[in-house]
């Protein structure tokens, strides 16, 4: 996707505002990307609409190129779209003995999620937690429930044979109290499909107990059977947040967005692995980008927002285009670099650059070297720092001894100099701003 994306960039004209066009063909990809990433069609054409009002219009940050900009603002309204009401994996848990009902079909994390929320909420939020299977159809399902809970440390309520599932919920209501737990979790059964009877099973528990929260638990890379199963569950029984599991793997997690749209439903927490620490809070933009592919961009495009100055970059621009690109220049430059995480960083952050960033790692060419370069301007005068031709050889001696270094290194950052100021002064021959900001960007 990446790719395809930066081909759009370039076809993108350059213009102060972006046009009608420009959204419509950066959108174009957009939307496939979200389609690819498993977002519902209905949920994809809605959000891409929405999106292209907001984007037709907006001014383009000057050193970035429309097509970015239009991935940006995909990218926040996909943030908000995602964003729940409160903090990150917040749970209404206050008033103890608070129940907390974990509902789902079979396999997609349910039991494993519950031994995972209650490690958590142990060990982080200092909660007593009593854990209970109310799954009495697979044999195994509260014996595995059982270990889960030793090996985290956690109780969980004895299991008695031959009772139903609403008994045990209420049992585990009772033993809460008398206990002194914070919080009891119920891990319900689950079906391979949606059916009438554990549907129903489901909301004489809810009836019996009243949860304080109702986590749908499914697996995130389910696509549009998450979204069908999100829908029935908050329809049926009423959920008041969901955890993607599986986010560990190579689904793009679309689900998450389309589940959001669809039931309003704030996602709290992601699954990512099979360990029982591998649980996190939901954040939004993570999984912006992971929709996006493209989280790279969106982060390079913020730290040019914030780093260049538009004047400035204007200002530098013209004195380029008159062929004036002195050492003062050269040191902007540099410190630009080192603002935006250095080569490596603004390489690693270009989609399908990879590759590069490696031969630059391999050839040496660190943080380091930006720092050392900059200390060789910062010694020169200022007479010198804007016509570095008139460097002696024993000024150079000095220039590099200040900085700790070599005039052989002194003299490679000057013939760096005089190679961009050439190229600057070609450039600056074949016309306006648009060549030169190509370069630039
Ligand atoms: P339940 O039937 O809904 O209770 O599902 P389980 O909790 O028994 O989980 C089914 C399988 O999915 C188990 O093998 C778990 O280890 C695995 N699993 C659960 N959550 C995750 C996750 O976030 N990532 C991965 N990779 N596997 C998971
Ligand atoms: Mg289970």
């Amino acid at each position: 996707l990446s790719q395809r994306l930066s081909g759009v960039f370039d076809k993108l004209t350059k213009q102060g505002a972006l046009s009608e066009d420009d959204v419509k063909t950066a959108l174009r990809e957009v939307r496939v990307a979200l389609l690819e990433a498993d977002v519902s069609l209905p949920v994809a054409r809605e959000f891409v609409k929405a999106v292209q009002e907001k984007a037709t219009g907006q001014a383009v940050t000057k050193s970035i190129t429309p097509g970015q900009q239009v991935v940006k603002i995909v990218h926040d309204a996909l943030v908000d779209t995602l964003t729940g009401e409160g903090e990150p994996g917040d749970l209404k848990i206050d008033n103890p003995p608070a129940p907390i009902l974990m509902v789902g079909l079979q396999g997609g994390g349910k039991t494993t999620t519950t031994g995972k929320l209650a490690k958590r909420l142990t060990e982080k939020n200092g909660k007593r937690v009593l854990m209970a299977s109310l799954d009495i159809y697979r044999p195994a399902a509260q014996q595995q429930l059982a270990v889960l809970g030793a090996q985290i440390g956690v109780d969980t309520l004895p299991i008695v044979a031959g009772e139903s599932a609403v008994q045990i919920a209420k049992r585990a209501k009772q033993q809460a109290t008398l206990g002194g737990y914070d919080v009891y979790m119920l891990d319900t059964a689950g079906r391979l499909q949606i059916d009438e009877t554990l549907m129903q099973e489901v909301k004489d528990v809810r009836d019996a107990v009243n949860p304080r929260e109702t986590l749908l638990v499914v697996d995130g890379l389910t696509g549009q059977v998450a979204v069908e199963v999100a829908e029935e569950f908050d329809g049926k029984i009423g959920i008041s947040g969901v955890v993607l599991t599986r986010m560990d793997g190579d689904g793009r997690g679309g689900a998450a967005l389309s589940m959001k749209a669809v039931t309003g439903k704030p996602i709290k927490y992601v699954g990512l692995g099979e360990k029982l620490d591998a649980l996190e809070e939901f954040h939004p933009e993570r999984v912006a980008g992971r929709i996006l592919g493209m989280g790279d961009i969106v982060s390079l495009v913020e730290k040019a927002q914030e780093t260049i100055e538009a004047e400035q970059a204007e200002r530098m621009m013209k004195r380029f285009q008159k062929g004036q690109f002195n050492m003062n220049d050269l040191k902007a430059q540099l410190e630009q670099m080192m603002k935006m995480g250095g080569m490596e960083g603004i390489i690693g952050m270009m989609p399908g650059m990879g590759k590069m960033a490696k031969q630059v790692e391999e050839a040496g060419f660190d943080d380091s070297v930006l720092k050392r370069q900059i200390a060789l301007v910062n010694s020169m005068t200022k007479k010198e720092r804007a016509n570095p031709q008139i460097l002696q050889a024993s000024r150079k001696k000095r220039i590099a001894a200040g900085a700790g270094m070599e005039v052989s290194d002194l003299n490679k950052l000057l013939k760096m100099h005089r190679q961009m100021s050439d190229m600057m002064k070609k450039m600056g021959k074949m016309g306006k701003g648009g060549m030169l900001k190509q370069a630039m960007k």
